[in-house]
């Protein structure tokens, strides 16, 4: 393990919330220090424009932000690899590449995992969403030859998938262990049904896999599915490194804050975006983008001593939904709502953002 000089901060994991810092520092705001950000890859991809890239409406270039021009237009330096442990007693990060990293401040922003059912002797592939460059390489591999498949989770992730995916394959079985959408508007479950049913996905709600054995997905002991090939965007787990890290966790072990989004244990520990445990603040994109102004002025008030602002989380939250042929479903304070100009509206948002950050348009 090599130990470096300490940075002033750390910024871990190229989130939402950080590349809006990044963004704001390229600006002119950035504070005085070293100052690094670490990431697994050389690109933050972005999720929301992940469907249409499976669906073949975009290209890669631009559904992915290249982190080291960002970071070196931000001025800061850029370090590639994985981070495979945090010690919160000496603010430090260990890397995969055995490098280690301390830090006076550290800000984390490494999103979550898909949950995976208990396994055994499986004979099935199993491709979890999410890291992005992984699922993608797995996804273009299994494309070689397509076979029929099933998507585990029943989400906005799992339904944008099954339509982006379900006319490139076989057959496609769409598996939610609660209605499809659940915590949205139930017009939204039918009008994502019915255009699941046009794509030729067959929907399986109510049906919770907790096992995997063989070639099976396992519910209550019965198989309910039997294949080849799993996706895997299932609901949002924690690193399960950020449990052993010493800062306080949610009993999923998500690192708990308050509102000045610093660890509840360690001050000196900042985190946003799904790796952080906050009442009232659900795991989506939009929140961890409205997180990052706020983040970027408290990381700057922490550098200089000066007091930290609040953040309150927004009430409502609009969600846009591919629909896998080049329109969006939306939801929106209870209203739902369907169409081509929705996704044209989808298109220009999501272009924009990536715009901003440096992407190819
Ligand atoms: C298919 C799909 C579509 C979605 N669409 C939407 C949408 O339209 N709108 C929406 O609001 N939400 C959407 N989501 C949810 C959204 O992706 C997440 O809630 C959001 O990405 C969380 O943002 P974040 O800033 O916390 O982290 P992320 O954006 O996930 O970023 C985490 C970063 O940390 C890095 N990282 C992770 N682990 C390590 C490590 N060990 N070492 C170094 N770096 C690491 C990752 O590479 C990544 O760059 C979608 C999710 C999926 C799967």
């Amino acid at each position: 393990m090599t130990a470096n000089a300490p940075f002033d901060l750390l910024l871990a994991g190229a989130g939402h919330a950080h590349l809006g810092v990044l963004r704001l520092w390229r600006a002119g705001q950035r504070p005085a220090g070293r100052i690094a950000l670490v990431s697994e890859g050389p690109y933050a991809w972005y999720s929301g424009m992940l469907p249409g890239l499976l669906a073949g409406r975009y290209r890669p270039q631009q559904c992915r932000i290249a982190l080291a021009p960002l970071c070196a237009a931000a001025g800061v330096e850029f370090l590639q690899g994985r981070l495979l442990g945090l010690d919160a007693a000496s603010n430090s990060v260990s890397l995969e590449n055995a490098q280690r990293y301390a830090a006076r401040w550290l800000s984390l922003n490494l999103g979550s995992q898909p949950q995976a059912p208990a396994t055994t002797d499986i004979s099935l592939a199993l491709l979890p969403v999410k890291p992005f460059a992984a699922f993608l390489q797995g996804w273009s591999e299994w494309q070689q030859a397509p076979q029929a498949l099933a998507i585990l989770g029943g989400g906005a992730a799992g339904v944008e998938l099954a339509l982006a995916l379900g006319r490139q394959v076989p057959q496609l079985t769409l598996l939610s262990n609660s209605p499809l959408l659940n915590g949205h508007p139930p017009a939204l479950r039918r009008r994502a049904l019915r255009h699941l049913a046009a794509a030729g996905v067959q929907v399986m709600e109510g049906v919770a896999v907790d096992a995997i054995q063989g070639d099976s997905l396992l519910a209550d002991g019965h198989s309910v599915w039997r294949g080849g090939r799993v996706i895997l965007a299932t609901g949002a787990s924690a690193l399960p490194w950020l449990r052993e890290s010493g800062l306080d966790t949610d009993a999923r072990g998500f690192v708990r804050i308050g509102p000045t989004l610093q660890s509840l244990s360690h001050p000196h520990v900042f985190a946003v975006g799904d790796c952080a445990s906050l009442p009232a603040t659900p795991r989506s994109g939009v929140y961890a983008v409205r997180q990052g102004p706020l983040l970027a002025a408290n990381l700057a008030a922490a550098l200089a001593s000066q007091p930290l602002q609040k953040y309150q989380p927004q009430r409502q939250a609009l969600a846009l939904l591919a629909d896998g042929q080049g329109g969006a479903l939306l939801s929106w304070a209870g209203l739902t709502a369907e169409g081509k100009w929705l996704g044209r509206w989808k298109d220009r948002l999501d272009r924009r953002f990536m715009a901003l950050h440096g992407a190819e348009s």
